[in-house]
């Protein structure tokens, strides 16, 4: 017989997801799992349910096995559902993700005397409430936290549509002791850690990395200063040795960097890191879920980025108007992104794995501009991607949003999906977003046309 471990059993639980399409370009709990390692340091037993998890046999024989890649991208298992009530769209909805009745048999074996349920989106709230709910009928007694962007962004809508006993917000640290301590369980100790639990299962595929922590820009569109109150340096040498550590345990060759902005204060972080990879000649890939800003992406950096094995380039190139820039996020010049292309080729990227993402769906944003930035960016032979805005709440443009859409968007986070474009009106209808996304693909496809 094995031995009965006496520590206290932590259960950390990524829900599954509601929406219409999803794509794993690299989706990872790292938050909850930088928590669940600090926990582990702490003395707890930590268990992880991964309501994501693509290669989970039992579901992927009903709902059939998805299509993965080399590079740890993929889709995830779907199952069609009715579109939520008061939602009206031609595209289907889905609910991607392990089967329901296999969660509660992980959480159930689990076992846990306390539970941590992690949220993104605003819009997938639907599966933080079926893992909650799912925690709650089966250990009605024991304390469930919710965290992440949903629960951040909006706390109360969280709490009440959740059912969980806690929505941490803000720094998380001292609302976990607080809440540990009230129960009697084991506070955790020191800083919570920069390196995530190490799991096989979630890191063999694609690692995540992370040099700098939040962004020194404050975009009227996003979230990124609400969640990360301030912009905090990264280490090369911490960075390094979380990524020697999952290539030493798993073998993990593909990495993405979840770097809000990853080429910020360079000569002290990524210069160094890639520096390091260079040297360690470790035949690694990474890449880029998050744009990088066109303004530091200087030659050095482009060299050392194709040397140390980056696989594409992706940049937040927004919009070619300079009106919107004064208007939202002050981050533009004039040549950056012809200056940027030239270097990246030089550096030995072709222009088919250079992306620029252009903005289109703002609040009161004319199709014409985004039509004209989406020709101006395609015009140097990359490729071009249309991010359709989702309203954010809390972030600048939320009044505006709320002031200008059809749909009550502070009572109900579904409207907030950019998949069935809440901001839509008469210079900026759904013909015009189609429109605006079948030239991407035209362009795309013949590049510099
Ligand atoms: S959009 Fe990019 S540059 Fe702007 S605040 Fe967000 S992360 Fe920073």
């Amino acid at each position: 017989m094995g031995n009965i471990s006496t520590k206290p059993r932590l259960l950390l639980f990524q829900p599954p997801i509601y929406d219409f399409a999803l794509f794993d370009l690299f989706l990872k709990p790292y938050g909850l799992l930088r928590l669940g390692r600090w926990f582990e340091e702490s003395g707890y037993e930590v268990f992880f349910v991964n309501g994501l998890d693509y290669n989970d046999k039992e579901t992927n024989s009903l709902l059939g096995k998805p299509r993965r890649y080399s590079n740890g991208t993929g889709k995830f298992p779907r199952m069609r559902i009715p579109l939520p009530h008061g939602v009206d769209s031609e595209r289907s909805f889905g609910r991607y993700g392990v089967l329901a009745d296999i969660l509660k048999r992980k959480v159930k074996d689990a076992n846990p005397d306390i539970i941590f349920v992690t949220s993104g989106m605003t819009y997938w709230y639907k599966g933080v409430v079926e893992a909650v709910g799912i925690c709650k009928e089966l250990f009605p007694e024991i304390p469930v936290l919710t965290g992440g962007i949903y629960a951040n962004l909006m706390p109360d809508h969280c709490k009440v549509s959740t059912g969980a006993d806690y929505v941490v917000t803000g720094n998380a640290e001292e609302s976990i002791k607080t809440v540990f301590k009230a129960h009697s369980l084991p506070v955790p100790t020191g800083e919570i850690p920069k390196g995530p639990l190490m799991l096989e299962e979630v890191w063999k595929d694609a690692g995540v990395l992370r040099l700098n922590e939040g962004c020194p820009f404050h975009c009227d569109y996003c979230a990124s200063d609400l969640l990360c109150k301030k912009f905090i340096k990264g280490n090369a040498e911490i960075a390094f040795e979380a990524l020697l550590e999952m290539h030493g345990r798993f073998g993990t060759s593909n990495f993405a960097f979840y770097d809000d902005a990853l080429l910020v204060n360079s000569e002290q972080s990524i210069k160094p890191f890639l520096e390091l990879i260079i040297q360690k000649d470790l035949q690694l890939k990474f890449y880029l879920p998050n744009a990088v800003h066109l303004q530091f992406l200087d030659k050095d950096t482009a060299f050392l980025m194709k040397r140390a094995g980056f696989q594409e380039i992706r940049l937040g190139y927004e919009s070619s108007s300079r009106d919107f820039h004064t208007d939202y996020d002050d981050k533009f010049e004039e040549d950056d992104l012809f200056r940027v292309v030239e270097t990246l080729e030089s550096a030995g990227f072709s222009k088919n794995k250079i992306t620029a993402y252009v903005l289109g769906g703002l609040p009161s944003q004319q199709w014409k501009d985004v039509e004209g930035s989406i020709k101006t960016a395609a015009s140097t032979g990359i490729r071009v991607s249309l991010a359709e805005y989702s309203p954010v709440p809390r972030t600048p443009l939320w009044g505006k949003s709320m002031e200008l859409c059809s749909f009550p968007l502070d009572k109900e986070p579904l409207f907030h999906n950019n998949s069935f474009f809440p901001m839509k009106w008469d210079c900026y209808t759904l013909e015009n977003m189609k429109y605006l996304k079948s030239l991407v693909q035209k362009l795309n496809m013949d590049p510099g046309s």
